[in-house]
């Protein structure tokens, strides 16, 4: 049966960058074959503009009835002073997290050799980089409970958040991890800080737990400090990070940006069953929507990972890496990511460069 995908271009330069993306899914579907349709839907500002939600109810169905989905990036300046904060572009995305239980998300740190000068660090310790961040998406002290700033008996007020874990949580997102690790080069570090968090040293006690059922997957542990430090001392020494919800939020920024070019980085968030959300790292960069100016690639390469994790198309996927790195041999660049020496195009030119580097492969 056809596999179903929704497309949310949502804000800002997100029509622009799903545009090509689905330019890409074409030749999936008509070159190489794969059984895949696909439907558009609003989201964030778009879906506020017109019904009055960011999470339009009709959006949430074909999402539960997609079996993935592809979104462009929600926000922008327009709806910032929404004075109802449940009506903001962000809690469409949240509500889409949250109801369809995407509990992984996967982020990818990679340095396309050919842009190893974007980078702020060194060529030689970056050229290459390849590290997959395994965050902790639907639990943690961003969720837990109580919460809330409270007034003391001396009338001070007091913010409190809960920090919490239950094992069955830490064991399925080990899992992600474990079988990631086991395609890749099957080494998982789990980030913590068990020596001062009761919460992570569970966390650190249920990783060695799922570790004895992968027996071929390597298990190293790091504080969450000395993680931050290493990404920045020798960030190829990692394979797979696997961590929680607010470390995994700041060390994949961290990741991110060791790459230089946010425009180049796709990420997953995966439910029980490997349903998921795919979407560029970046947001809507309301600063040049419109201009045709957005580097597309991230977009295109989250389409590269939705083909491999919710589809089992890996060998499509990987063609389409291919077809990226085709083009960036070629020295085409977008704004975000031109040097020296490169011709410097825009989202569509680089789309069709990719489709065209594509169809040769
Ligand atoms: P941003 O990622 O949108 O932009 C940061 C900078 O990177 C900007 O200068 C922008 O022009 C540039 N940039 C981003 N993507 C690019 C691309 N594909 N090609 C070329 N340049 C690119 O982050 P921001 O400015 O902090 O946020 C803008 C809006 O996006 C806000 O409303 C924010 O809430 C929203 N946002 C949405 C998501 C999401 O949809 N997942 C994520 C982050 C931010």
């Amino acid at each position: 049966m056809s596999k179903k995908i929704l497309v949310l271009p949502g804000d800002g330069i997100g029509p622009e960058i799903t545009a090509e993306a689905v330019k890409v899914l074409e030749v999936c579907r008509d070159q190489f074959g794969l059984d895949i349709s696909w439907d558009e839907g609003l989201v964030g500002g778009a879906g506020f503009d017109a019904t009055g939600e960011p999470l339009p109810p009709e959006t949430l169905d074909k999402a539960k009835a997609a079996d993935a989905i592809l979104l462009g990036a929600v926000g922008g300046p327009k709806w910032d002073k929404l004075p109802d904060i449940s009506k903001r572009p962000e809690r469409g995305l949240l509500g889409l997290r949250k109801e369809l239980k995407l509990f992984g998300n996967l982020r990818p740190a990679i340095l396309y050799p050919q842009l190893a000068d974007a980078s702020s660090l060194k060529p030689e310790v970056v050229s290459g980089l390849d590290i997959m961040i395994v965050r902790e998406l639907t639990g943690g002290i961003y969720f837990g409970q109580p919460r809330g700033i409270r007034e003391l008996e001396n009338g001070e007020r007091e913010g409190f958040n809960t920090y919490v874990y239950s094992e069955s949580e830490i064991r399925r997102i080990g899992k992600v991890a474990f079988e990631m690790a086991r395609k890749r080069n099957k080494k998982v570090c789990s980030v913590d800080k068990a020596n001062v968090l009761e919460v992570t040293m569970l966390w650190k006690e249920v990783m060695e737990e799922v570790a004895k059922d992968y027996p071929d997957v390597e298990l190293s542990h790091m504080y969450v400090d000395n993680a931050a430090m290493q990404l920045v001392r020798a960030p190829k020494q990692f394979d797979v990070i696997v961590t929680g919800n607010m470390f995994g939020d700041i060390l994949s920024d961290e990741a991110a940006m060791l790459t230089g070019s946010i425009g180049m980085l796709p990420s997953a968030s995966l439910d029980e069953n490997a349903k998921g959300m795919y979407e560029p790292c970046h947001g809507s960069a309301p600063d040049i929507a419109g201009l045709g100016v957005a580097n597309p690639l991230a977009t295109i390469l989250s389409v590269a990972m939705l083909l491999r994790y919710s589809f089992g198309e890996g060998e499509v996927a990987t063609k389409i890496e291919q077809a990226v790195s085709k083009v960036l041999d070629q020295g085409l660049r977008t704004a975000d990511i031109l040097s020296a020496d490169t011709r410097k195009v825009g989202t569509q030119e680089m789309g069709a460069a990719v489709v065209e580097a594509l169809k040769a492969l």
